[in-house]
């Protein structure tokens, strides 16, 4: 048994074999799969992702070298539906029951090797779109790291690092846990383990061997420790560990629909955070009063520059606030940069470009920003929708983005579009700045929520993604605490609400000191909404 000792990140314990994530793999498998009906069904996802990405190539070329030239990307989609094409690819999945990544490899061999091309008009000579087009497809069904690694048992993942990009696909019930090399625990890929209930060790270092791919892990997300080849006693005791875990939780259950109010009555508000639209059922589960954060920048990732379309944020928004009736639903605008960087806005110079991020990208790609705000205030004529915006530092910008707002408001006006006029704006508070400045912003805005995971970077001058300096991320340092409650009395002495969503509104030992101080809300991630209730009621 090997014993290694990283930095935990979300609790829980999870044991299965190690499963390796590589980010790129060049060299396509070929992998027996029992359930063909599920490979036909990805294939088909991709060749629909394929043609929409090659119709915007085509309108792209078009433009800039002219029709003439951009008749490849035409060609390309003629061949994604060409009959024979598919009948070829397809019976290497049903007959030979293989995945969908080889048999686009092996039915594209045989289709030039047959000479369909030669014989089709259309392709004759454009053998090369042929490949190019299978390379598209094969590249799509392996974005998936779920489909990289095709493998049908349960697993847990390890990896260098995860992008939060990547840690926004995990399948709940297949990816056990995850345990990564590097990484600090504050970082998104970090919040995003905790929001989706995985156990999650990181900073386990060179110790995690690749050797060590395929082999029994426990993961304890309670110690930071990872047990690899456990023996008998280990495993019983982290078998017993885990049992009692999944009691406490279920005993949790019990204060669904029960008030989160202290023993001597004081009122505090518990909401949800959540990164996606796969993320509303487990706030559904959990009996949250509403969604406090909806990070809607994820909606963004994963698509390179296929920018997210205002009828499909739409749907996503109008999902969420339908799903949740009368409760509260806060829409975030997008927070891109620093470690959720987007093809879209520069690459990934983003990733070090400190302090470009949130409101000051919206405010460079107005023409993005406002289909977002348009999808969102559509959104609001469904429930009980509010947006807020982040990293604020300054009124100016609280002023540009109520502009925007209603310049969003007057284009649907025009298109004749449903929306709450009377929608509620708020504000993160992330930054000092903004801190310095709370009492001016809530004249100006109606709500607002205390961001501490960015409020405690900038305020320590300790980078969340840092792991040298990770000892001196201290959201309960002295100077933050003092903070929380300068900005609570100055939004409260305007007679404006305020939140906690940053992580620091999930630690239970924090709690009382909120309640005593006023704050109305706080957000945390759905799994740990019940034990946050559990304190609230214990408090005199
Ligand atoms: C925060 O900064 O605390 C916050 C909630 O926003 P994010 O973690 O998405 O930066
Ligand atoms: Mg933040």
């Amino acid at each position: 048994m090997i014993t290694l000792m990283g930095k935990k990140v979300s609790e829980g314990i999870a044991i299965g074999k190690i499963s390796f994530f590589k980010r790129t793999t060049k060299e396509v498998k070929q992998i027996y799969v029992k359930d063909v009906e599920k490979e036909i069904t990805r294939l088909q996802r991709a060749k629909e992702r394929a043609i929409q990405e090659l119709k915007s190539l085509y309108n792209e070329a078009a433009a800039e070298v002219g029709e003439a030239n951009a008749v490849a990307f035409e060609i390309q989609q003629k061949v994604v539906n060409d009959d024979d094409f598919n009948r070829m690819v397809t019976s290497i999945i049903l007959e030979s029951k293989l995945n969908a990544e080889y048999a686009v490899m092996e039915g594209t061999k045989s289709f030039i090797e047959e000479g369909l091309t030669a014989e089709k008009g259309y392709i004759s000579g454009h053998e090369i779109d042929v490949k190019d087009v299978s390379t598209r497809l094969i590249n799509i069904l392996s974005r998936n790291w779920r489909d990289k690694l095709l493998i049908d048992e349960p697993f847990v993942l390890a990896a260098n690092e995860l992008y939060p990009s990547e840690t926004m696909q995990f399948e709940q019930g297949k990816a056990l846990g995850f345990i990564t090399r590097y990484g600090t625990i504050n970082s998104h890929t970090a919040i995003l383990a905790r929001t989706k209930g995985i156990p999650a060790i990181i900073g386990l270092g060179d110790a995690l061997k690749d050797d060590y791919a395929g082999k029994t892990v426990i993961v304890d997300g309670f110690e930071g420790k990872i047990y690899i080849e456990p023996d008998y006693s280990t495993l019983t005791k982290m078998q017993f560990k885990q049992d009692s875990n999944l009691a406490v939780t279920q005993n949790l259950e019990r204060l669904k629909g029960k008030e989160n109010v202290t023993q001597s009555g004081q009122r505090i508000d518990v909401c949800a955070n959540i990164g996606g639209k796969e993320d509303i059922e487990s706030v559904l589960r959990s009996d949250a009063g509403g969604i406090g954060l909806f990070r809607t920048e994820f909606i963004y990732m994963n698509r390179g520059k296929n920018m997210p379309s205002e009828e499909e944020q739409y749907k996503i928004y109008k999902n969420a606030a339908e799903a949740m009736g009368t409760q509260p639903v806060v829409l975030r605008t997008a927070d891109f940069g620093d470690d959720k960087p987007i093809d879209f806005v520069s690459g990934n110079d983003q990733v070090e470009t400190f302090g470009y991020r949130g409101v000051r990208i919206s405010l460079d790609k107005e023409e993005m920003f406002l289909t977002q705000l348009k999808a969102m205030l559509r959104a609001s004529a469904h429930g009980n929708v509010s947006i807020i915006f982040p990293m604020i530092t300054s009124l100016e910008e609280i002023a540009k983005m109520k502009s925007l707002v209603k310049k969003a408001m007057d284009m649907l006006d025009y298109e004749k579009q449903d929306y709450n006029k009377e929608i509620r704006l708020g504000a993160m508070i992330e930054t000092p700045a903004a801190v310095m400045i709370s009492s001016e912003m809530a004249r100006e805005l109606d709500f607002f929520s205390i961001g501490t995971n960015d409020l405690t970077q900038f305020t320590l001058a300790v980078s969340r993604n840092n792991e040298k300096a990770a000892k001196y991320y201290d959201q309960k340092h002295p100077a933050l605490l003092k903070m929380i409650r300068i900005v609570t009395n100055n939004v409260h002495l305007e007679g404006k609400k305020i939140s906690i969503c940053g992580d620091l509104a999930a630690e239970l030992d924090m709690t009382e000191f909120f309640i005593k101080i006023g704050i109305d809300e706080l957000s945390v991630t759905p799994p740990q909404v019940l034990a946050l209730r559990k304190k609230i009621r214990e408090i005199q």
